[in-house]
């Protein structure tokens, strides 16, 4: 499973024999072992037996960084749905709400009508571009850090560590008997592992209603059940794939890892084991006498803290590897290390392969971090983003579309006269009534019937339209002339009586 990319290794120190460091081949080994003697080696089993992981607790930069956004983005998660906003008296006043029955999406001051998903593509472009661009930066920065996956697995694994012990008194424990404290703290475990799973497939649903309303309703069995369907999906799955799956969801299910190593070049930074600085690796003992007899040591002093804070078990010394999330774990377990046997952190740093080679050659390292690609993307986003707001800020508040008839498109009249069918819906995006007057342009020679819509004193046909609502009217324009060219451009206006603002869109009148 492990890919490790580095073998062979140079020493630290100038002018030293190259030392062959067979470490990962070692490691390898013992994840996969050869067969039992006897056994030929095509019969071996295709697939690895899962290795249960037992992260250790680590502390240091990278698992304050990653404490910080468990706590910031669970909050938004948990407490979005509880936060008002004031939209008048005809709109809901839920912050964030998806409103599947009137067919809205309601962000803060935006409110997105089914005609506008283009908002949508926006948005997940923005998004896909915004993941190429973390990519290209700094690796898979997004899944050590902001994956629900990760994230839901970094809380349940403190859980654990809070209820179970650390890593050593964990194992020792499920090593032994069945006793009634492991008893105890395995129910108190999965207890609160369910807790948070339900929680969390709650908060999902309070997004699609009002919040506070259907936290009563459920609390009183009164809410429909595919609220308590889906609260039941997404407590199963966030228990199973927090709780159970964990690091298999990263190294076996997920598609980004694969698609990221076709993503990714030589200037991105990754989680990196800097082998000029460790290798060769030993105790501290050994490299001390080592050093003494004047042969070259490094500073790795093979402790495997780095492996064992791991919270996908991989072996960063092993080179770059599918596994890894680059969570940046193991560069603070190494740098408690360094600290303790007083050398130099970073060890293990978001730094580059290319940078180690040029540091072998004397050269300085180098940050590339503006690059064609990295442009690209941010250019990318910036563009979207821009048509986006503008998008946005001259969003109307009326608008008009027009379906014609389709069979058929039109009809002859006994008089000879041709006649065509529309059917026009009206849109008003503001939270009060309007008034709009109903117009057709374009074509000479015809008259129009709008459908249920009397006259007014001035001869306008009027139509009003509820707040936040649409309105559809049914048209039929007939041509006098016997003969019409078969296609004719045709304009329907709407103009809303009170402020004049205006919405157009075109169709066709058909003739044989
Ligand atoms: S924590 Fe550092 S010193 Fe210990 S094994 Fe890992 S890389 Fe080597
Ligand atoms: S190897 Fe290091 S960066 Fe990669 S997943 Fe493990 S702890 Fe995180």
């Amino acid at each position: 499973m492990a890919l490790a990319a580095v073998d062979k290794r140079e020493p630290r120190g100038a002018g030293s024999e190259p030392v062959v460091v067979e470490a990962a081949a070692v490691v390898r080994q013992l994840r996969d072992p050869a067969p039992p003697p006897g056994e030929p080696e095509d019969e071996a089993p295709l697939y690895a037996a899962r290795r249960k992981i037992y992260p250790q607790a680590v502390h240091g930069t990278f698992r304050r960084i990653k404490w910080a956004v468990l706590v910031v983005t669970l909050g938004i998660y948990y407490l979005l749905p509880f936060v008002r906003w004031d939209r008048g008296p005809n709109a809901p006043s839920q912050a964030v709400l998806i409103d599947f029955p009137n067919h809205r999406f309601y962000f803060f001051f935006i409110e997105i009508w089914p005609q506008e998903v283009y908002y949508l593509t926006g948005l997940l472009i923005i998004a896909a571009m915004a993941l190429f661009l973390m990519n290209a930066v700094a690796g898979r920065v997004w899944c050590g850090y902001l994956c629900p996956q990760t994230v839901w697995t970094d809380l349940f694994c403190a859980i654990e560590r809070w209820v179970e012990g650390d890593r050593r008194e964990h194992m020792l424990r499920e090593r032994g008997p069945w006793t009634a404290n492991r008893l105890a703290r395995a129910g108190i475990k999965h207890f609160l592992w369910l807790m948070v799973a339900w929680w969390t497939g709650g908060a999902w649903v309070l997004y699609f209603a009002d919040a506070p309303t259907l936290v009563k309703d459920l609390a009183t069995l009164e809410a429909p059940f595919v609220a308590y369907a889906w609260i039941g999906i997404l407590t199963f799955t966030t228990y199973a794939l927090a709780g159970h799956m964990r690091e298999q969801v990263c190294t076996y299910m997920c598609p980004w890892p694969r698609i990221q190593a076709a993503l990714t070049d030589e200037h991105a930074l990754n989680v990196t084991y800097r082998y000029d600085r460790g290798e060769p690796r030993g105790s501290v003992k050994k490299n001390a006498a080592l050093l003494e007899r004047g042969f070259p040591a490094g500073d790795c002093i093979d402790c495997l803290q780095c492996v064992y804070v791991c919270p996908t078990g991989v072996d960063i010394r092993d080179g770059a590897n599918l596994g890894c999330i680059q969570c940046g774990l193991c560069i603070d377990a190494c740098d408690a290390v360094m600290a303790k046997i007083d050398r130099p952190p970073r060890l293990i740093a978001y730094d580059t392969d290319l940078n180690i080679k040029r540091r072998q050659e004397g050269k300085p390292p180098q940050q590339r971090i503006v690059r064609a690609r990295t442009l690209l993307y941010t250019a990318v986003i910036a563009i979207v983003g821009v048509v986006m707001l503008y998008a946005l800020a001259t969003r109307t508040t009326e608008s008009i579309s027009v379906i014609h008839d389709r069979n058929p498109a039109f009809v002859r009249l006994a008089d000879g006269s041709l006649r065509n069918g529309y059917t026009m819906r009206i849109v008003n995006k503001q939270l009060m009534v309007r008034e709009f007057a109903l117009d057709i342009r374009g074509l000479a020679n015809v008259s129009h019937e709008f459908i249920g819509v009397p006259g007014s004193t001035d001869g306008r046909r009027i139509v009003e339209v509820g707040p936040d609502q649409t309105r559809e009217v049914r048209v039929l324009v007939t041509g006098r002339q016997a003969t019409m060219p078969p296609s004719t451009p045709i304009v329907f206006e709407i103009t809303d009586i009170a402020t004049g603002l205006q919405a157009q869109t075109s169709d066709y009148f058909r003739a044989p």
